[in-house]
């Protein structure tokens, strides 16, 4: 009989949608499905080579069709489409030094960091990914009469502060129904009519308004929707919580979050934000370049804040530090400025100067632009069309003069993030997925079809 017994910490009798599991777990059963996906391909006569720790240099379109170059100057034979899904990139890493991180992922979880000052640039889960990677070295979390607690080793002289404009934390993510039960008034039909108003953005926030009014309205008396704009609304939406400690509203809105979540209770303006979001998200490829940057400075920050609240446990581990008097945030309002002196980070701002003996980057993934393709051919190309961002169809085939260029999918969420803000995570790469999937096999069999009258007019030539 398969043992039960739990690794990672986890039942698999307790597994359900809401569960948030260790990453390491899922990256295992990510590959174990695909190893059975290949298996079964294969299994039905379908030819796939598997080249790992290959890194492809350059991707290029000629007349036999597409062709990648390796880092060893090895060529690719021409392949009939290429799909680029590269993943996350961020910038920087060769900055990168003993204590000076550009991003979480550039050494820091493998590096040794001493028990000193550290400064983390971000208040969202990367940054307290990066926070709980430093404070495991120097102590452990552990329970204590129900509570979480940090019990620092080593940790004298240890001190974590993390940075924002706002200085804000990220909410504990809340209960609500899943699958979404459908919005009243954001339809379908709603956002197609506002796609062909005067001004996208504020035909969208009148639709907004109303869900929002109508799904909660003592919340939208509470701050006053009724008077509110798409320029305004965010600053009513944070008001409250900006006038609080931010660590006091944590422990506060973690007892709310455990608590609904015991009683199945939804609050209905979480629920309908967390909804309207994606639907927002379909429009901004309609939005002026106006309205995309109002877009940006006000509603986008709300709607990330909303669908980006983390697992309780990481609000009690980032409050367990708190009171172990590790771990403190700031607010660096919109003017601040960031200097290296050798090690040291320096951060000057309307509050003062802060100095740090290690500087993280935690900011998350940012759009990236053409320039930014790791793939020269491919750049060229791209740029002599005057696309800064490459543009994608709706199947993720890139658009272009040439005929080739359609048969390149872009699937790297970085370069997609323009049009789609909140583009990330693995459901969006799954979604990705099988658009560029059902393209593939939707060309592949109008080749058949093309392939085929072109064999039955060659024989009718023939016969003929
Ligand atoms: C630290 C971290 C935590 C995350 N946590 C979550 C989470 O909890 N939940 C969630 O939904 N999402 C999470 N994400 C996001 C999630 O990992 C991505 O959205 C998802 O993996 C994207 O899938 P992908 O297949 O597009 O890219 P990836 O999974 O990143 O795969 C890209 C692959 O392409 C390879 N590659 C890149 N460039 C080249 C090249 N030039 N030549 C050859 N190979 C190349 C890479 O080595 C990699 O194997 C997290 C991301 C990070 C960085």
């Amino acid at each position: 009989m398969r043992s039960r017994t739990p690794i990672y910490g986890i039942d698999p009798d307790d597994l359900d949608e809401r569960m948030f599991t260790p990453r390491l777990l899922l990256g295992q059963y990510f590959r174990a499905q695909f190893l059975e996906l290949v298996d079964l391909a294969r299994a039905r006569g379908i030819a796939i080579d598997i080249h790992e720790k290959t890194e492809i240099t350059d991707i290029s379109r000629d007349g036999q069709g597409i062709m990648l170059r390796d880092g060893s100057g090895g060529q690719w034979r021409p392949f009939d489409r290429a799909i680029v899904a590269t993943g996350h990139t961020f910038a920087g890493e060769e900055e990168a030094t003993d204590s000076y991180f550009p991003n979480p992922w550039s050494g820091l979880i493998d590096a040794e960091i001493a028990a000193t000052t550290v400064g983390i640039m971000g208040t969202s889960l990367s940054a307290l990914d990066a926070a709980m990677a430093i404070a495991n070295q120097h102590g452990r979390f552990r329970r204590k009469g129900g509570e979480l607690v940090y019990v620092p080793q080593d940790a004298e002289g240890l001190k974590i502060t993390m940075m924002s404009r706002q200085g804000l934390l990220p909410e504990a993510d809340f209960y609500c129904p899943i699958p979404y039960e459908p919005l009243a008034h954001m339809t379908e039909e709603a956002l197609a009519d506002a796609v062909v108003a005067d001004g996208v953005l504020d035909a969208v926030f009148a639709l907004f308004k109303t869900e929002l009014a109508e799904a909660d309205p003592v919340y939208a008396a509470e701050i006053e929707l009724d008077g509110l704009t798409a320029d305004t609304f965010a600053a009513a939406y944070f008001e409250d919580r900006l006038k609080h400690d931010p660590f006091r509203w944590a422990r506060e809105n973690l007892e709310e979050v455990e608590r609904n979540k015991r009683d199945e209770k939804t609050v209905p303006w979480r629920y309908a934000l967390l909804r309207m979001h994606e639907q927002v998200e379909t429009l901004v490829p309609e939005f002026s370049d106006e309205d995309r940057e109002r877009f940006a400075k006000g509603l986008k920050r709300v709607f990330v804040d909303n669908y980006g609240a983390v697992p309780s446990e990481s609000i009690r581990r980032l409050l367990a530090l708190r009171d172990a008097r590790i771990l403190d945030v700031v607010a660096l309002g919109d003017d601040y400025e960031l200097d290296h002196d050798g090690d040291t980070t320096f951060i000057t701002f309307e509050g003062g100067k802060l100095e740090f003996d290690v500087f993280v980057d935690a900011r998350g993934q940012r759009a990236l632009d053409t320039e930014h393709l790791p793939f020269p051919s491919l750049k060229r190309d791209l740029l002599a069309d005057g696309q800064e961002v490459p543009e994608v169809a709706d199947d993720y085939s890139l658009t272009g003069p040439k005929a080739a260029t359609r048969r390149i999918y872009l699937a790297a969420i970085p370069y997609l993030m323009h049009d789609q803000p909140f583009c990330q995570g693995i459901t969006a790469a799954a979604d990705i997925a099988r658009e560029i999937a059902a393209s593939c096999a939707r060309a592949k069999a109008r080749d058949e079809a093309q392939e085929e009258a072109e064999a039955y007019r060659v024989r009718r030539y023939r016969t003929a």
